[in-house]
């Protein structure tokens, strides 16, 4: 059975939100690296989160097409290069799901 949308009632495959939704769940899909920030969220490169900061030393970098879907699905990603291998990315960053890759 198809999903209303919640804001406008229509099915979420004809409404705008529902376009919405879906353009930013899939908009990093295969992008090849990712960061992983301090806090254990994902970043795609050059994030303002980042800023003008060249510091990595803190941060790591999931090298994995396949990434930023699986954060979407609620899937934790440990870190795979990067400075500190420890870190496991959690979440996205909100701004960059509503951006999409910062190229
Ligand atoms: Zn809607
Ligand atoms: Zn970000």
């Amino acid at each position: 059975m198809e999903t209303d949308c919640t804001r406008c009632e229509l099915p979420l495959s004809m409404c705008e939100h529902g376009l919405r939704d879906r353009t930013a769940k899939t908009a990093g899909a295969g992008a090849e690296k990712l960061l992983i920030s301090p806090t254990g969220l994902a970043h795609f490169g050059g994030c303002p989160h980042k800023g003008d900061d060249p510091d990595l030393s803190r941060w790591a970098e999931i090298r994995d097409e396949n990434a930023w879907l699986k954060l979407a699905n609620g899937e934790s990603l440990p870190a795979t290069d990067g400075a500190d291998l420890a870190l496991v990315a959690r979440a996205r960053c909100l701004d960059c799901v509503n951006h999409g890759p910062w190229r």
